[in-house]
């Protein structure tokens, strides 16, 4: 995707340039780097534009995601959590936590 590399600050009007800065997601677990992001060179201001939202989007769910292997455990086959993520979202053994089909390959898990 191609941007804009000048664009006119919403704020003053005056001349905002695209920039790339780093992103902290998930409480800074997970961090977007090169995120394209409009900086004013009169107020200083930064901004995202709809066009670069979207990319920032798109980027933030192919990147965040972290594949594992199943394993079998029994009879069932178990996934592994990496610890990242259970730090996170502050898992525990023995939790209960809910396994969700969103799509033919999807699934969501609730915690
Ligand atoms: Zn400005």
């Amino acid at each position: 995707m191609v941007f804009k590399t000048k664009i006119k600050c919403p704020i003053c009007e005056g001349e905002a340039k695209l920039s790339k800065t780093s992103l902290k997601m998930f409480g800074g677990v997970v961090t977007l780097k090169d995120n394209p992001i409009y900086e004013c060179r009169k107020c200083k201001e930064k901004f995202a534009t709809g066009k670069t939202v979207d990319k920032t989007v798109k980027r933030a769910r192919k990147e965040f995601s972290f594949a594992r292997k199943l394993i079998s455990t029994g009879g069932s086959l178990a996934i592994t959590i990496p610890p990242d993520l259970t730090k996170f979202y502050k898992l525990k053994k023995g939790e209960d936590i809910q396994l969700i089909p969103a799509g033919e390959h999807l699934m969501k898990v609730k915690v």
